[in-house]
């Protein structure tokens, strides 16, 4: 053989042996000790109690006008006398229909923590109540589970919060750190009379959070391809979102008579444009850490990938790109929503717009958007308007001790599972709490299946009873956990 052909043949082997070692050498961190914990439940009882909160259609409609106010009034008499323990020993504020409690600490020194969830929930969609296989607002609880709109998002969140509340009282604890509780009643119309006036009030009181703890991402069970074991994810950031109009004009006239190029065929060039030049993104940072942390639980090849991202970096990039759900993650993304152009058939259009939304990356900001979008399609006929937005939130820090004790907390429940960081692609009322809690986390401690994600602001919302209670155990230790230490 050629010297050249044997160099080459032993600098594969070599190589393969590298990528190999790399696979095998990426695993999991040494199990962390969490002593289990045993939390006696009245299961029946915590499963009546959520299914009569389902009950209340305290729904956010897009209009206020819509809004029945007596079922939130409904509610917070309710919560009152159904967990009078918890409101007749802590401190009681209301702001607007939004539920604040504190439970004082005896350490003042210490900054507080928030817990907090809402209790609005989403519309159920004319004509889809007939495809529930138990009405929406009936809280039906059927062989184990519990049916109804907020059965996940996020009644469930609320009830389990003000469970974990009425155990620990019950079981004598008292708090070192001081603890708030609030439950928000317009976070689907995004917080503005709810968190916001929370957040607003916390400011004032001169109150810095050490931590919040929000709804958010779930303890995944089969939802990451390959990993066979339960994933706690906390997302640790929001994505922001911006609207922008791409604007294309031209002289008009008649339709006999066209030009070469119209305002429509110029716009369409523009929104194809878009599409093939997405605003950039990658595995870095946030996306990296998740991916960094789930990944040594994968299976062989997609483990021995992400284990050689030095070799193998593109291909990840181009893999989790395809697929929507990662795409998110990785990047801002790029959704033409809407389109107009002219009023009658035979009339070229003088204006043609494409309405744009963008979910924005962290790393991304509204002006850098709006930028990536004039660099690539402002033109003497294109140009872009900006509709509205906001920027992504902060990113929390994952290595600091709110996040450790919320994963502490999981694994005294669900035994060594990973816990890993992650982004939020929708919103929350964290993007209030956030302005007043040093890291600001978004997260229930309830199991989560695919089958289940099409419950959220859809059909068939539901929850077993099974997994509500150990949601519960969850709020349990994070509170207990979170205000000793
Ligand atoms: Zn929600």
């Amino acid at each position: 053989m050629k010297p050249l052909i044997v160099g080459s043949a032993w600098g594969f082997v070599f190589l393969v042996t590298l990528v190999v070692v790399r696979t095998l050498m990426h695993t999991p961190p040494a199990a962390i000790d969490a002593e289990p914990v045993d939390i006696m439940l009245d299961e029946a009882g915590l499963a009546q109690r959520l299914s009569q909160s389902i009950q209340f259609r305290t729904v956010s409609f897009q209009s206020l006008m819509h809004k029945d106010r007596t079922q939130f009034t409904g509610f917070i008499e309710w919560v009152h006398t159904n967990f009078s323990l918890v409101h007749e020993s802590l401190e009681y504020r209301q702001l607007n229909d939004t539920m604040l409690y504190r439970w004082l600490g005896s350490d003042a020194s210490l900054k507080p923590i928030l817990v907090t969830g809402h209790y609005d929930v989403v519309p159920v969609i004319p004509g889809s109540e007939s495809q529930w296989q138990q009405p929406p607002f009936s809280g039906a609880i059927v062989d184990g589970l519990i049916w109804g709109r907020g059965a996940l998002d996020d009644k469930s969140g609320v009830l389990g919060i003000l469970e974990a509340v009425t155990y620990l009282l019950e079981a004598g604890h008292q708090p070192i750190r001081t603890v708030y509780l609030s439950f928000g009643h317009d976070e689907e119309i995004g917080g503005p009379e709810g968190a916001a006036a929370v957040a607003a009030y916390l400011k004032d009181q001169g109150v810095q959070l050490a931590w919040s703890l929000d709804e958010g991402s779930f303890i995944f069970d089969g939802v990451i391809a390959g990993v066979d074991k339960l994933v706690a994810a906390i997302n640790i950031a929001e994505k922001g979102s911006i609207t922008l109009d791409v604007v294309a004009t031209a002289d008009g006239g008649h339709s006999s008579m066209p030009p070469k190029h119209s305002a429509v065929t110029d716009l369409a060039r523009a929104i194809t444009k878009l599409e093939e030049n997405l605003v950039p993104g990658g595995l870095e940072g946030l996306s990296a850490d998740m991916f960094d942390t789930i990944s040594p639980h994968m299976p062989f090849i997609p483990k021995l990938l992400f284990a050689n991202q030095w070799l193998f970096g593109g291909l990840i990039n181009s893999q989790l790109s395809a697929a929507p759900s990662t795409n998110a993650m990785l990047r801002t993304t790029t959704a033409p929503t809407m389109l107009s152009g002219s009023v009658k058939t035979n009339v070229l259009p003088i204006e043609a717009v494409a309405t744009v939304n963008f979910r924005i990356h962290p790393r991304d900001s509204m002006d850098s958007v709006e930028a990536h979008v004039t660099d690539l399609v402002a033109s003497d006929s294109i140009s872009v308007r900006r509709r509205g937005g906001n920027n992504a939130s902060a990113v929390s820090d994952w290595r600091a001790p709110g996040f450790g004790i919320i994963a502490q907390s999981m694994r005294e429940i669900h035994g060594d599972i990973p816990v890993a960081p992650g982004l939020m692609i929708a919103g929350s009322d964290s993007r209030h709490y956030g302005k007043v809690a040093d890291n600001a986390y978004r997260f229930n401690p309830i199991r989560l299946t695919p089958e289940l994600m099409t419950g959220f602001h859809g059909t068939n919302e539901h929850i077993s009873i099974k997994d509500y209670a150990q949601g519960v155990r969850g709020y349990i230790q994070i509170i207990q956990n979170g205000s000793l230490n």
